[in-house]
């Protein structure tokens, strides 16, 4: 990666022999040089905080209001440009997040496009939202399945055809 390296523990009794801080992106991202976590978040325990980007957010830009989160605006987050995050509660970050809730949270219909509308929209155990008709479909076929699999007629059938494959 080429740029300018900006450091941000400046004033930190170990500026000159740890000194960590970001290097600038061409897409505007402050992207963290020190080190990060599996979830790609920078890691940088000063301000009273683990995470670089909430670190730097309190370095250069001031206090985040009690129990909220920052939001990456960019969808990086090795990213610790203050302009690129936001204070959100947590639901709205998950919500705005790429994971499997999130994604369906933003759709107007499901996969069979019936509407998510509030008739129609049931929350499941994990807070996702399910599609009553759908739910609805998928237990007619299975109650269709469980006829069929009791059917008397047909196992006799089925008995028969397997002692006549025995005894062959
Ligand atoms: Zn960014
Ligand atoms: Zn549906």
């Amino acid at each position: 990666m080429t740029g300018v390296f900006v450091q941000l523990n400046t004033a930190s009794h170990m500026a000159k022999t740890r000194p960590v801080g970001y290097m600038i992106a061409e897409n505007g991202c402050w992207l963290w040089t020190g080190c990060t976590e599996h979830n790609g978040y920078g890691q940088w325990r000063a301000h009273g905080e683990k995470w670089a980007h909430r670190a730097a957010y309190r370095l250069l830009k001031g206090p985040i209001p009690d129990g909220l989160t920052l939001d990456h605006l960019c969808r990086n987050p090795g990213c610790v440009n203050p302009h690129h995050l936001e204070p959100v509660t947590h639901r709205e970050n998950v919500l705005r997040g790429e994971g499997f809730c999130a994604r369906k949270a933003r759709q107007t219909h499901c996969i069979r496009s019936h509407p998510f509308d509030a008739e129609n929209t049931y929350i499941d155990k994990r807070g996702c939202r399910q599609c009553r008709a759908c739910i609805r479909a998928k237990n007619r076929r299975r109650a269709k399945n469980r006829r069929r699999a009791y059917s008397p007629e047909k196992r006799a059938a089925q008995y028969t055809k397997g002692k006549a494959r025995a005894t062959r």
